[in-house]
């Protein structure tokens, strides 16, 4: 059997190349960095000895989506779930100072107080058709007929109330809002909107389920358990290289890119139909994140001790606030109070790193291409709900956007989403097709999240470009990932 190469080992990557692999083919992996792992990795950025995240740190998607379901990730990795998915600091007066989201959605809605029975109205529906909602939003292209037609249409109510201006219409305080806001934010952009609205809905409901888990290690961990059964299959994976020219894959039959589109259109050249490379190029890129990472000499000291124990703290205040702050980075701008995504994962998983010793990350969004630091914005906004906050720091790293797309080919000017999450980028993710990674050459194939079914840590991408892939060019079915299935 002919060959395989896969170009970026990020979790589409190696998703891909363990399928490719676990089908019998032989697999070598190209990567550009030195490490592995794309936006799975975890790293000693900051101080010696702390490991921190690099990008990704909490994964609702790796117990509940198809992929790593059947590569039985929870049984080769720990997980810790929390009972607080993500939680959300308000400004102290009237009312609770911070909404949480429990995996209870009855505990999360009898503490939201008032707005309670609203928003667990919003979510029970979806909940009761779990399987069905995550068939729709991840299931594979998003142009396709629903598996689940009720849970499309709730789904589709929701997404509608929730994204446009009627979003403020079933709530009459700032808490549930906020908290819809602060996962809706996921998705840079303005708000309301319906890709953000999307997202809440989905992350939210598995946030109200399976929950939001952290792996224990890090991020890296999903990472060296794709890589330890892509070798154990007989994989190879190369690092430090980058693929410029698609010459440089001559002789393999088959060939996946884990890339952007614009950096598959510029590796495949005139190899590629130009009205198709035209579409390719013709993909927009969104605004983009800025890192701030701290190593902590203490827990954060937030006013709320419930935000304490939720590993996921969005940051930023009411909902007015939020969508203020993303609609002046969609202006270009950056925003004087801007939305924040801080992750604390140590008390979830204390034995990362020694003991007293907080490895706490967090990112914003900015304009794309930004060189500007955003550790003074972003720690005051953590200060503005942590009073004290900034004497506990001992280490800080900021990471701006222009230095994360260099950190990263996929992430052109900083856009961490390899291509702006809109509704007519979800449709046609990079172009409208029931196999939306398949490309009109033969044996090439994009399957990093600017295909179907989009960002995130669920290595659905790269499964569906291989299953499609193994089924065009081989005839051979989808193999078992199953641990112990391998021959
Ligand atoms: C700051 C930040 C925080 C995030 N937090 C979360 C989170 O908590 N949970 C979550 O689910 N998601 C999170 N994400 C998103 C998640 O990391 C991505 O959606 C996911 O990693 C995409 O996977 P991928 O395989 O498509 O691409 P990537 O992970 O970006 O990997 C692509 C790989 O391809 C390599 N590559 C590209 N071009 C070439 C080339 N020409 N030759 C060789 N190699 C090449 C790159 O070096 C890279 O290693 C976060 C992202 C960022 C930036």
């Amino acid at each position: 059997m002919h060959g395989a190469a896969v170009v970026g080992s990020g979790p589409n990557g190696l998703a891909a190349a363990v399928t490719l692999a676990r089908a019998g083919l032989p697999v070598t992996v190209f990567e550009a960095s030195d490490t592995i792992g794309g936006g799975a990795r975890t790293g000693s950025h900051v101080a010696p000895g702390v490991r921190h995240d690099v990008c990704s740190s909490i994964h609702p998607m790796a117990l509940a989506t198809g992929f790593f379901r059947e590569f039985e990730l929870a049984k080769r990795i720990d997980f810790v779930i929390p009972d607080a998915s993500y939680a959300h600091p308000l400004d102290g007066g009237a009312g609770q100072r911070a909404a949480v989201a429990y995996r209870d959605l009855e505990r999360t809605a009898a503490e939201l107080g008032d707005d309670g029975a609203a928003y667990a109205r919003l979510y029970a529906p979806l909940l009761a058709r779990l399987d069905g909602v995550l068939d729709l939003a991840l299931g594979g292209a998003l142009a396709r007929w629903p598996s689940d037609l009720g849970a499309a249409l709730a789904f589709a109510a929701r997404a509608l109330e929730q994204g446009t201006p009627a979003w403020g219409m079933r709530f009459r305080s700032e808490s549930a809002p906020a908290l819809l806001a602060g996962v809706a934010a996921h998705n840079v952009g303005r708000m309301p909107g319906l890709a953000g609205a999307g997202v809440a809905l989905v992350l939210g409901a598995l946030g109200h389920s399976s929950g939001w888990p952290v792996p224990v290690g890090g991020s890296q961990a999903i990472t060296d358990a794709l890589a330890a059964e892509l070798i154990a299959c007989g994989g190879r994976i190369e690092t430090g290289r980058r693929i410029r020219d698609l010459g440089e894959l001559d002789g393999y039959e088959l060939r996946l890119f884990d890339t952007s589109p614009r950096g598959l259109a510029e590796i495949a050249g005139e190899a590629l139909p130009q009205r198709y490379r035209r579409k390719l190029l013709r993909f927009r890129y969104g605004d983009a994140a800025a890192k701030v990472d701290w190593v902590l000499n203490g827990p954060v000291p937030w006013l709320d001790q419930r935000v304490a124990a939720a590993p996921t703290v969005h940051l930023g205040g009411t909902r007015a606030e939020i969508a203020a702050a993303e609609a002046a980075v969609a202006r270009g701008r950056h925003a004087d109070r801007p939305y924040v995504l801080l992750t604390q994962p140590t008390a979830s998983d204390p034995g990362r790193n020694a003991p007293g010793v907080h490895a706490v990350s967090s990112y914003t969004h900015v304009p794309s291409g930004s060189t500007v630091d955003v550790g003074a914005a972003v720690t005051a906004q953590v200060e503005r709900f942590a009073p004290g906050f900034r004497e506990r720091v001992v280490a800080v790293h900021v990471t701006p956007a222009a230095q994360l797309a260099r950190d990263n080919l996929n992430y052109i000017g900083g856009d961490f989403s390899a291509g702006a999450v809109s509704l007519p980028q979800l449709l046609a993710r990079p172009v409208m097709s029931p196999e939306p990674w398949r490309t009109p050459v033969q044996g090439i194939y994009l399957c990093s999240s600017a295909t179907a079914p989009g960002p995130g840590v669920h290595g659905l991408a790269g499964w569906y470009a291989a299953r499609v892939a193994l089924r065009r060019e081989f005839g051979i079915e989808s193999p078992s990932l199953a641990l112990g299935a391998a021959d």
